[in-house]
């Protein structure tokens, strides 16, 4: 199949319509900007299964995603959409580089929604930026900066209930967004195991709880029976609500 694009996690192709791509998902896993590299067994077609009910379950909360369908298993079509430099994270317990840069204590309970941007580039190991950065650098105008804002706490919101209801904590998570033909502003992307923190609600110890890509990134075993857990958690909880 012909690429237009090959990312860490996925292969995005043209289709017939160029208003929609093809987004293959990748069993491939990277951590540390690409220093750790390795392959998560049957991970492109849960991660693609996980990010289509959550962009599904999102859709009907009024959130607008690039997510059209998934003709096969691993498969996404998505809107054709030009993506934003810039990773949104969203954080609602310290974790990670939060608490490396800051001496925050992992697993503090932040008093609110900690939204974060940081430059999509690779060379330079994606910093973190401000406001003013992203001003200086162009990578947004200020509209567009409080709009990604105002979406990415929406977009917790609904995740943190959505995850709770499932018996998992939202910890963190990244976002990223592009814009369609008409600028309509677009959640892009994927929402899976690799890029949130997602800690079980019945286990107690600090490695036992992990369902995300930190069993990869800390050798922690058992990466494939979390990203399970994680979907069977997710589409059971779909199947409650829906009937
Ligand atoms: N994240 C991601 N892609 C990245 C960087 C981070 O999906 O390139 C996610 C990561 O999985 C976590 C959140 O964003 O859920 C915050 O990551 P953090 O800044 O703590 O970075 P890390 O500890 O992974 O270096």
């Amino acid at each position: 199949m012909e690429k237009l694009y090959e990312g860490k996690a996925k292969i995005i192709s043209p289709s017939d319509d160029p208003k929609i791509l093809l987004s293959q998902f990748k069993d491939d896993a990277t951590a540390y900007n690409a220093q750790k590299r390795g392959t998560i067994a049957q991970k492109g077609e849960m991660n693609c299964r996980i990010s289509g009910a959550l962009f599904q379950m999102l859709e009907k909360q009024g959130i607008a995603t690039h997510y059209i369908d998934e003709p096969a298993p691993g498969q996404m079509r998505i809107k054709a959409v030009t993506i934003l430099p810039l990773e949104v994270v969203v954080r609602n317990i310290a974790a990670g580089s939060l608490c490396r840069q800051t001496g925050l204590e992992q697993g503090t309970v932040l008093p609110f929604p900690l939204v974060e941007f940081y430059y999509k580039n690779d060379e330079l190991g994606d910093p973190l930026l401000t406001r003013d950065r992203i001003l200086i650098l162009n990578l947004s105008s200020l509209n567009q900066l409080e709009q990604l804002q105002s979406k990415a706490l929406a977009i917790n919101t609904h995740l943190k209930t959505f995850f709770s209801r499932c018996g998992i904590t939202l910890v963190d998570f990244k976002l990223e967004f592009g814009l369609d033909a008409e600028q309509n502003l677009l959640l892009a992307d994927e929402i899976s195991p690799d890029t949130c923190r997602l800690w079980d609600q019945s286990q107690t110890d600090p490695k036992a709880r992990v369902m995300d890509k930190d069993r990869f990134r800390q050798d922690l075993g058992d990466v494939e029976t979390a990203y399970q857990e994680v979907q069977a958690r997710i589409l059971s909880q779909l199947e409650t609500t829906s009937s």
